[in-house]
């Protein structure tokens, strides 16, 4: 593991990200835009195959979910009985000596606690200063007050409270309002759910930790209806499923945490919530949710609507309005945790190396494929008919022959390539099969030409 301390660890991971074409800063050439970040080929490879584990998991291997993907602008109608309009935002102070703008909630020392009146409101303590000047809380922190983190824009050429939309800040919502054309396309039976994966907007107050906490990230969200008598069987089955997702990623899961959020600090809609915890380097920090949302997205719905979207059940000839069960994933905090976890410093043949622990299933590319020498092109010509065979059968492999063989295989292990397989003269000459190095030790096993993809096919999957 790496040896590190943890804000280094952070800065080597996104210089490594930076260096290897995973991760950019958003709008880089003109010196960034907070809180956004561009994913390049190697971070697009993660996140795709992060999608897919999820995709499979959750829709494929089902059959009482349906894939959706909804457009990101909406009536302002459905944010405003979604509850977004009035209640979407955090606590925001400024600072009256250095002017800078904080999220209240986050600053040390302030706590959730009651007020004069017995209604529930944040209040700070001797701890509490200006994390940007050092100003004493109490002397130079504003009042807080509620920012709505919604991104507004205007649909069409015409700018007035009529046109008014918004980036969406969550997925789910996409789906409650298609809750009935499900009912009417589908005729599904409950339970079942809808699952989306697509963008979400928040304008975070404080954008920071790299994916964390960024303006524009994707999320992947389930809505899950079921019978109100239900829902606590189906939350334990979504609790353990998000578990069981969580090592589908490879993630070490004595990082992962539940935090069963307390009365008073659930979002409006929630009767019960897990949180599911991640020890990322900068602390213990949210990865992902779990939500009982009861009826109220489709009682709000409705209401705002005028659309009916109960359910009948036939055989208990009953109408009602379903419950929902809601396990909301952030994918870029899943590449994060993903990322910080297999970050790892070793020593290797006396000399110390960094690799991208990744399980093969994440990692971007899962075998590399190495002429010896890049000067002769007997070897070349072999090493390409080679890796033409590997590619057919396992698309996400890589030709490399820049360099030394020595600096392949350290380019290979930080991006956290498992496998490099390298064509020698015995190869050619002897017909000995080629090598295949193993990341994690670094050891190297001589494999059959002929066995070559089986074997390497059967050491991925
Ligand atoms: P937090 O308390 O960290 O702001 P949240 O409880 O508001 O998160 P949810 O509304 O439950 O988050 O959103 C579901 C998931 O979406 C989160 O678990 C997280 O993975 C992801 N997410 C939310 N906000 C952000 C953000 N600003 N940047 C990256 N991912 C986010």
């Amino acid at each position: 593991m790496s040896n590190q301390t943890k804000p280094d660890l952070m800065e080597s991971l996104i210089s490594l990200c930076k260096r290897r074409g995973f991760i950019f800063q958003g709008s880089d050439i003109y010196g960034g835009l907070a809180g956004t970040w561009d994913y390049g080929p190697l971070g697009v490879a993660i996140k795709n195959n992060i999608k897919k584990l999820w995709w499979k998991r959750f829709v494929d291997d089902r059959d009482d979910m349906f894939g959706m993907d909804a457009a990101i602008l909406m009536n302002q109608n459905v944010w405003r009985a979604s509850g977004h309009v009035a209640g979407f935002s955090d606590p925001l102070v400024e600072c009256k000596k250095c002017k800078n703008r904080f999220r209240f909630d986050q600053l040390p020392g302030v706590t959730m606690a009651k007020n004069a009146e017995g209604k529930n409101s944040w209040q700070m303590s001797k701890e509490t200063v200006c994390p940007s000047c050092g100003s004493e809380g109490s002397k130079f922190l504003s009042e807080p007050r509620d920012f709505n983190m919604m991104f507004q824009t205007h649909v069409g050429a015409v700018q007035d409270d009529s046109s008014i939309s918004y980036l969406r800040p969550e997925t789910a919502q996409g789906m409650f309002v298609n809750f009935k054309n499900i009912m009417d396309s589908q005729h599904p039976k409950l339970p079942f759910g809808m699952a989306q994966i697509g963008k979400a907007f928040r304008n975070e107050i404080a954008p920071r930790d790299f994916l964390f906490r960024v303006r524009e990230f994707e999320q992947m969200e389930i809505e899950y209806f079921v019978h109100p008598k239900e829902w606590e069987k189906v939350f334990e089955d979504f609790r353990s499923e998000t578990k069981a997702f969580f090592s589908d990623l490879g993630l070490g899961m004595s990082k992962v945490h539940e935090l069963e959020v307390p009365d008073g600090e659930r979002a409006h809609y929630s009767k019960r919530t897990i949180d599911f915890e991640f020890d990322f380097p900068f602390g213990r920090k949210e990865l992902s949710g779990l939500a009982y949302r009861t009826d109220f997205d489709l009682k709000q719905h409705s209401e705002f609507s005028k659309v009916d979207l109960s359910y009948y059940d036939e055989a208990n000839k009953e109408r009602f309005l379903p419950h929902c069960i809601e396990p909301s994933f952030g994918l870029d905090r899943a590449v994060l945790a993903v990322l910080a976890d297999s970050y790892t410093e070793d020593s290797l043949g006396g000399e110390t190396r960094v690799y991208l622990k990744l399980s093969p299933a994440v990692a971007p590319f899962k075998v590399a494929v190495f002429p010896l020498l890049r000067n002769k092109p007997e070897l070349i010509k072999k090493a390409e008919e080679i890796f033409k065979a590997i590619k057919k059968e396992i698309p996400a492999a890589t030709f490399d022959d820049n360099g030394n063989i020595g600096k392949r295989y350290r380019r290979q292990d930080e991006i956290g390539t498992p496998y490099c397989v390298t064509i020698d003269f015995d190869t050619i000459e002897k017909g000995a099969g080629v090598t295949v190095r193993d990341r994690d030790s670094g050891k190297q096993e001589r494999v059959g030409e002929k066995e070559l993809v089986a074997y390497l096919k059967s050491k991925i999957n």
